[in-house]
């Protein structure tokens, strides 16, 4: 947060409009100009977004959606507010993404979409995930939540999916504080995600606003209130002024880590970046022996390292609900046993990333004895 930033907001705050005015279009037009999309609609957060993601494409109940069981609880949570089924699928042992040879093997006529999720920030395979869907005539969303300015193909993600989701929470690349958006290349279903987005309510508050409005408005489609503020768009605006710089720096970080752990701890596996990709690095991942060791002595040492993500399959309401069991995603124990999150943000300096991997390294070995 700079004062930019700052003045962005306070300037909406003297203003007529606090939501449902301009500074969302606004927004949304920056998203498009960054990404290259068609269609961005800004929502209160990236759960509302995949919520509404799922609801636009109006499947039928029982429906059954393919996702990673390595990610927020978020990206299968969707699939049953809209009364469908999550199925897991097991991730590949070397990007930590969804595999696509698991895909196809849970496929069967119930499947209508696959939710995949850019781990940590590295794109899918996404001409074998749209192969898969077109061969299947299943829907593709893409949880970027990790993704933003991430590359496949020298292209940005967010138009290869037929809905992609984003997420602004302040964890992530850019901030609105709470916040979201979905981009879609397909017109009818970028017009649904903004009915959903406001109760399925087909004018605005803006466009029932003034001397010759009428009052009337109907509601098409059994619709949320999951509407962003201009407060937050204007935050939104001011930071995706810096996404590049942000961006940068994440990079390098990684970049660093990357040098510094082949160098002196080659037993530490990385995540594989395929050459046709470029990761927007969310996250760092490490897998390490005696992970819940050596996250201990970690944090002890003060370096806030994290788990991301326990596998969904794991929580209770997933155990109480549905019929799974940790043998049948090897891929996902194996990565899950070792994983560790070192820290990485824009304020990381040198010094803090050669003493997280000196410290990993003492951890470690101590772990071990
Ligand atoms: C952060 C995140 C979300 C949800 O975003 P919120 O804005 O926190 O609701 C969804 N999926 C993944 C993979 C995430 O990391």
């Amino acid at each position: 947060m700079d004062q930019q930033d700052i003045d962005a907001v306070v300037e909406v705050l003297k203003s007529d409009w606090l939501t449902t005015g301009p500074k969302i279009e606004e927004f949304e037009k920056t998203l498009n100009q960054y990404i290259g999309s068609k269609n961005a609609i800004a929502v209160n957060s990236g759960t509302s977004a995949l919520d509404i993601a799922v609801a636009a494409l109006e499947l039928p109940a029982k429906s059954e959606i393919i996702t990673t069981p390595l990610t927020f609880a978020a990206s299968a949570n969707c699939a049953l507010y809209n009364n469908c089924v999550p199925i897991f699928a097991d991730i590949q042992a070397d990007t930590f993404n969804i595999d696509p040879t698991e895909i196809e093997k849970k496929i069967n006529k119930k499947t209508k979409a696959i939710i995949y999720v850019d781990y940590a920030g590295l794109p899918c395979d996404i001409k074998q995930l749209r192969e898969i869907a077109d061969s299947k005539d299943i829907y593709l969303i893409e949880d970027a939540a990790h993704a933003l300015g991430a590359e496949y193909n020298r292209k940005r993600t967010g138009t290869f999916a037929d809905i992609t989701e984003f997420s602004f929470h302040p964890v992530k690349h850019i901030t609105t504080g709470e916040g979201g958006a979905l981009t879609t290349e397909n017109e009818e279903i970028a017009q649904k995600l903004r009915l959903l987005r406001t109760h399925g309510i087909d004018r605005s508050a803006r466009e029932r606003f003034g001397p010759d409005a009428g009052y009337a408005y109907d509601m098409k489609m059994l619709g949320r209130n999951y509407r962003i503020t201009d407060i937050q768009c204007a935050l939104g605006i001011s930071q995706m002024k810096k996404i590049d710089r942000f961006l940068q720096r994440r990079k390098e970080i990684a970049r660093k880590y990357t040098k510094l752990l082949r160098e002196f701890l080659p037993q530490v596996r990385i995540q594989h970046i395929p050459d046709d990709r470029e990761s927007a690095w969310h996250l760092f991942v490490v897998l390490v022996p005696n992970r819940d060791k050596v996250f201990n002595l970690m944090r002890k040492k003060g370096i806030l390292v994290n788990v991301h993500y326990i596998p969904t399959y794991k929580f209770s309401y997933y155990r109480t609900n549905f019929k799974i069991e940790d043998k049948d995603y090897p891929n996902t124990e194996r990565v899950y046993a070792g994983l560790l999150s070192l820290p990485i943000y824009y304020d990381l300096n040198d010094e803090d990333i050669e003493f997280v991997v000196r410290s990993l390294g003492e951890c470690i070995k101590e772990a071990k004895s």
